[in-house]
């Protein structure tokens, strides 16, 4: 432990014949003595402490203040804080003691000091003190995971110990829910390091003054940022006067909050990096390295170095925070990093189990180790988006363990939690990021046994086998921090039997129980297993038709299967369903993102008819233009024709439900109109051109085959070299949001519609265009594998486009140059082409033209256009 130094100074031998401490013995309670001055959580700590201890005991435990305390009347005492009857020596060294860490001392002549240097490391010695005294666990939030011996009379042998964190920084996000939880569990976050610049260089402040301190763009202009919230830029970091500022920024955080001893410089999440010689005379573009990315490392460390050695001659100790991440992500090692800098490396430690991605990403972390002087990682340990247990404990502890050898002193995780799916996770992560060494199969067991008693065996079972579903999946891996997240393929890591196995062991504990407090935590975890039961079998009811289609299996296997699917598939609202089994119940299954959750609740049977409908149409569109017959008419008559061949007309309700929308999908095959007089591009849908266009409409909500509650249409037409589209979106208008960077900004978040279009049936290339409601545009062109994000984004067609709004809907035209991509317009040219429509707002919701599941990059979810 790190502490070693200090606690050689704090071991006082412990007298032999020791007086216990009689914190409840013969009906008398001990006082609780509380130091002046305790503020927030030190508060906090002297009402739990006299809460639990009558929980525990029944008795009253009357708290005062240390002038109160009269030994006469308060023989045996509690004391809480830095208090005065503290022995020196103890004061003395508490003022050097880490401020994570705390004293529980229970002394020779029957007292307890608990106290910490900071308010909440106090907090954590009453915590330490009722855990290991006492016997209080809090194994999950809520009265629930709440287990509180009873003791008739609790007398205490003395004990003393200094407390440490391995990792001093422990902190993650999402876990408002638990209220005071992860508090016990001694998270507390002390490094600065997410996004921060779009904040040190504030555009509405400094702008008019500091133009150079904004992106130089190919244009020639410094772009002026749109706000906190447009992250499509970084600065530009070339100047001096950027630096002298930058520290400013710091030194200020740390005038006005001396607690505060860490400020973060973390890149804008976004690229839009400056395009000045100078900028560009700082980077020495790393060479990629499996797959990660070190464009920009040199040019942005070396300025964190000034930053640092700037901040350094007024704050020797303080450190500087950054992520390292994006085109960021490699080490600056040509350059090195200053000692006070604390990048943060992100990754998804959860897909560990593939040992060649575990190998590449602690290799990358090596790498960090040798080149800065203190790392930090950050983690994604959702929680909201799975609708699965996603229990990796053993690998969490092993990539921690792995990672303080690497320099690593802080830790991060979004984590959103499901308590009632990944039961044990967070309790043990918490313990293992104080100390990596902990015996976690021990605490696994406790964790068990405390909750379930009778019933622990089962339980344990029951989530142990739930970490070997994780452990063995076969569903890829990846750099991805949320793959799987919102994904149905998650379902993939709990194929049948080992659904039936798991809910075989909740079967059994329920068996067992004796007591209703039991049952009833039993039954807290098996209410939220059956949100995984219900997505997981209908996702295995659509398994087949995938696997079919995927193998390019005639039709008719298709159309058995399908059927199959339409018997199995529980058709219940998936929405009521979760509501009446976990009721409003964030601890037990967290609320998810409509995102995250709309394609698992019908990811299944959506996408059996999303790749049914895909590869029907494009089997049908090969035969025609083979026979020369390709007329937007003739492939929707094609398609018809050979969908009631393979599919028939008879059978269930469901399943010809399941056809009729398989056949409105596949007859997605629209008409692109030639126009002698093109459209003028003012984003009015008055020129006569439009009126004889094909219309696109009905779309679909996203992960689903429902009907979008906002119309959209959309109108195609060429000139025989330009594609010009017309979008009308009725939506209220009134609070529209438009908050993207005016071009390749995160046009996506806002209202907005995106435009796909491949040439081909393959997967790339393939182009995207974004417009909002105001006119902020984006494109995009994905030409090969491998290619970054970056490179794609850097794509700039010459687009024209305009948007009007009007009270219940927007309108916009563009004008999209085929040649730029290698299109042309000639007649009985063949596209595939998507729309996704972005509505924000209350009532917020993402449609497609054709069905789309989860990326809409994924080239299964297009319909066709033909060009007359
Ligand atoms: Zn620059």
């Amino acid at each position: 432990m790190r502490s070693a130094a200090i606690l050689a100074v704090w071991l006082i031998p412990v007298v032999a014949l020791a007086g216990p401490l009689a914190v409840f013995d013969g009906g008398r309670a001990a006082a609780i003595v509380k130091a002046d001055g305790l503020q927030a959580e030190g508060l906090e700590a002297v009402r739990d402490l006299a809460a639990y201890l009558k929980r525990s005991t029944g008795a009253e435990f009357t708290v005062i203040s240390e002038a109160e305390a009269d030994p006469a009347r308060h023989p045996v005492r509690l004391y809480v804080g830095a208090v005065a009857a503290l022995p020196a020596a103890d004061r003395e060294a508490l003022v050097r003691l880490d401020s994570d860490a705390y004293l529980v001392d229970i002394t020779a002549d029957g007292s307890a000091f608990l106290v910490g240097p900071q308010p909440w490391s106090t907090y954590w010695a009453v915590c330490q003190f009722l855990e290991d005294q006492v016997g209080v666990r809090w194994l999950f939030p809520g009265p629930l995971g709440e287990d509180v011996p009873e003791h008739e009379r609790l007398v205490l042998p003395p004990w003393r110990q200094v407390y440490t964190p391995v990792l001093l920084s422990r902190q993650w996000s999402g876990d408002h829910h638990g209220g005071r939880w992860s508090l016990r569990q001694r998270l507390h976050a002390r490094y600065r390091f997410h996004h921060n610049l779009v904040r040190v260089f504030d555009a509405e402040r400094y702008y008019d003054e500091h133009p150079e301190w904004f992106p130089l763009r190919a244009s020639g202009q410094r772009y002026r940022p749109q706000g906190e919230k447009d992250h499509s830029w970084q600065p530009c970091l070339a100047s001096d006067s950027s630096v002298r500022h930058a520290a400013a920024c710091a030194r200020q955080a740390w005038a006005e909050n001396p607690g505060l001893d860490s400020f973060s410089y973390g890149c804008n999440d976004g690229q839009g990096w400056c395009e000045c010689e100078g900028c560009k005379a700082m980077d020495r573009p790393l060479t990629p390295w499996e797959g990660f990315e070190g464009t920009y490392s040199c040019r942005y460390y070396a300025w964190l170095n000034r930053v640092a050695a700037d901040l350094e001659t007024t704050h020797p100790e303080n450190l500087i925070g950054c992520l390292a991440y994006s085109t960021y992500i490699l080490p600056p090692e040509p350059i090195g990093l200053h000692r006070n800098v604390i990048p943060y490396y992100t990754s998804n430690r959860a897909d560990y189990y593939e040992p060649e991605f575990r190998q590449q990403d602690q290799r990358l972390l090596e790498w960090w180790g040798r080149v800065a002087h203190q790392m930090g990682i950050y983690d994604y340990a959702y929680g909201m988006g799975f609708a699965i247990p996603r229990i990796y404990s053993h690998l969490f502890q092993e990539a921690i363990q792995h990672a303080v050898k690497n320099r690593v002193k802080g830790f991060y995780a979004e984590v959103y939690p499901n308590w009632g799916l990944d039961g044990p996770k967070l309790y043990l992560m918490s313990r293992v990021l104080w100390n990596p060494a902990v015996d976690i199969d021990a605490l696994f067991t406790e964790w068990n046994q405390r909750l379930f008693r009778e019933s622990w065996e089962p339980m344990a079972a029951y989530f142990r086998r739930c970490e070997r579903a994780w452990s063995e999946q076969r569903t890829g891996r990846g750099h991805w921090a949320y793959r799987l997240a919102g994904d149905p393929r998650q379902f993939e890591v709990f194929p049948p039997a080992v659904l039936a196995e798991c809910t075989g062991y909740l079967d059994q504990a329920a068996a067992l129980a004796q007591s209703d407090l039991v049952r009833e935590r039993i039954r807290f975890f098996r209410k939220t297993w059956e949100i995984t039961l219900l997505l997981a079998g209908n996702y295995w009811a659509g398994h087949e038709v995938d696997r079919l289609v995927a193998a390019e299996a005639p039709l008719e296997q298709v159309a058995a299967a399908l059927r199959r699917m339409a018997d199995q598939v529980v058709t219940l609202d998936t929405d009521a369903y979760v509501r009446e089994r976990v009721g409003n119940d964030p601890i037990a299954f967290h609320p998810p993102l409509p995102g995250w959750f709309e394609p698992l609740k019908t990811g299944a049977d959506a996408n059996a008819m999303r790749l049914s409908a895909s590869r029907l149409s494009a089997r049908v569109v090969r035969e025609a233009v083979e026979g020369g017959r390709i007329s937007a008419d003739d492939l929707r008559g094609l398609i018809g024709r050979r969908l009631d061949e393979a599919f028939g007309t008879a059978g269930s309700e469901n399943f010809r439900a399941y056809v009729a929308r398989l056949r409105a999908m596949a007859l997605k095959v629209a008409k692109v109109t030639r126009c002698d007089a093109p459209p003028a591009i003012d984003g009015r849908l008055d020129d006569p051109a439009w009126t004889g266009a094909d219309v696109l409409t009905d779309f679909v909500r996203w992960g689903n085959t429902a009907a979008a509650q906002y119309p959209t249409r959309a109108r195609l037409l060429h000139d025989g070299t330009m594609l010009y589209i017309a979008l009308d979106c009725e939506q209220d208008t009134s609070a529209l949001q438009t908050d993207a960077a005016p071009r390749d900004g995160s046009t996506w978040k806002d209202d907005s519609v995106e435009i796909f279009i491949n040439p081909g049936l393959e997967a790339l290339p393939y182009v995207q265009f974004i417009l909002n409601a105001r006119g902020a545009f984006f494109d995009l062109w994905g030409r090969k594998e491998g290619e970054s994000y970056a490179e794609r984004v850097g794509a700039t067609f010459t687009c024209r486009w305009a948007t009007q709004v009007e009270p219940g809907r927007w309108t916009g035209e563009l004008a999209i140059p085929l040649s730029e991509f290698g299109c042309t317009a000639a007649p009985r040219t063949l596209l595939r082409l998507n729309l996704a429509r972005n509505v924000q707002g209350k009532a917020p919701e993402i449609s497609a033209w054709f069905l789309s599941v989860k990326a809409h990059a994924d080239a299964a979810s297009r319909g066709w256009i033909v060009f007359e």
